[in-house]
C-alpha cells in the first residue's frame, strides 16, 4: 500500500477549497474503511471473524425469517462490541469539516456503528441503519436500543414483542432514499472515504453527484471498484489523510485571500 505524499494531498486541498469557497456544498459518503482504524472489520474482514457464515446469511430478511435467534445474535454481538471502540482522527476530522461548513455540509454513511456521532457529527445519514436502534415490525416505530435484543423485547411504543435490528438487510431499501439522499448529491465537491463502492446503491452515488456538476474526490486504502469515476484520488488510511485535509481546507476557508 502506498500512501498519497503532501504535495497531492496540498493539491485535492486546493481544488477541494476552490470549489467550496464562497458558498459552495460538501457531501461525504463514508463506509466500513473508516472504522477500520477504530478496530471494526470492514465488510470483508466481517466474512472471515464470524463463524461459518457469510454476511449476506445473516443480514437478509430471509435470514431473520429461517433463524431469528442467528440474526439477533449476530447484531447483540456487533452492538456489545461498540463498547470497546472509539472514535478515530478520521470520524474527528469529518466532524472538524462539518463544523467549518456548518448547513453546507452532509455525511451520508453506510456504516450502522455510532463512531460519526460520538466523534461529533450532527448533519448525519445512517442509510444502513443504525446497531444501537431496534425497529417495530408492528408499529414501524424506531426507538433507541443499547442491551440485547431477542424475540422477547418489547416494543416501548405499542408493547408487541415485535423488534428487529434497525439495520437495512440485502434486498432491502436503503434510508433517506426518497429525499435526503438526492438532494445531498446536488452538491458542489463529493468526497467518498473508505468504501469499495460494491454496495449499490451507494456505489453509485459517484456517477449522481459527478452529473450534477460535482468535483469528485475518492479517499481510500487502495482503488475502489469505482475508483476510475472519481476526478481526484488520494490514497492511504482515513486517519491519517482527513486531518491534514481538513486542516488545509480550514486553513484556506480563513484566508481571505483565498
Ligand atoms: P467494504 O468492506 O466493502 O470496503 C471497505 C473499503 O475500505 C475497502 O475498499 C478498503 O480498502 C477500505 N479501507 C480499509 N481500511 C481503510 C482505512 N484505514 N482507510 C481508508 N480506507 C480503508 O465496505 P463498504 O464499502 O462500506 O460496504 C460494505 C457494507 O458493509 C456497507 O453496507 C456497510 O454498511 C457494512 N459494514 C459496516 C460496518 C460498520 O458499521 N463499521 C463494518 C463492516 C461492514
Amino acid at each position: 500500500m502506498t500512501r498519497c505524499d503532501d504535495r497531492q494531498l496540498e493539491a485535492v486541498a486546493a481544488r477541494i477549497g476552490s470549489r467550496l469557497a464562497g458558498s459552495g456544498r460538501l457531501t461525504l459518503l463514508t463506509g466500513a474503511g473508516i472504522s477500520a482504524e477504530s478496530g471494526v472489520p470492514t465488510f470483508r474482514d466481517m466474512g472471515g471473524l464470524w463463524e461459518r457464515y457469510r454476511v449476506e446469511e445473516v443480514a437478509s430478511p430471509q435470514a431473520f425469517r429461517r433463524d431469528p435467534q442467528l440474526v439477533y445474535r449476530f447484531y447483540n454481538l456487533r452492538r456489545a462490541a461498540l463498547a470497546d471502540i472509539a472514535p478515530n482522527a478520521g470520524h474527528q476530522a469529518i466532524a472538524h469539516l462539518e463544523q467549518l461548513l456548518g448547513d453546507r455540509f452532509t455525511l451520508i454513511t453506510q456504516n450502522v456503528d455510532d463512531l460519526h456521532e460520538r466523534a461529533g457529527s450532527e448533519r448525519l445519514l445512517h442509510m444502513h441503519g443504525e446497531l444501537r436502534k431496534a425497529r417495530c415490525t408492528s408499529c414501524d416505530g424506531v426507538a433507541p436500543w443499547l442491551a440485547d435484543l431477542d424475540g422477547d423485547s418489547v416494543c416501548p411504543a405499542c408493547g408487541k414483542a415485535t423488534l428487529r435490528p434497525h439495520i437495512v438487510w440485502f434486498g432491502e431499501v436503503p434510508l433517506h432514499m426518497a429525499a435526503e439522499i438526492p438532494r445531498s448529491l446536488e452538491t458542489d465537491v463529493f468526497i467518498s472515504v473508505g468504501t469499495s463502492g460494491q454496495v449499490y446503491p451507494a456505489g453509485g452515488f459517484v456517477a449522481e453527484a459527478q452529473a450534477a456538476g460535482a468535483l469528485t474526490v475518492e479517499i481510500n486504502l487502495e482503488p475502489g471498484e469505482t475508483s476510475s469515476l472519481f476526478d481526484l484520488k488520494l490514497h492511504g488510511p482515513a486517519g491519517e489523510i482527513l486531518p491534514p485535509l481538513a486542516a488545509r481546507l480550514a486553513d484556506s476557508s480563513e484566508d481571505p485571500t483565498g
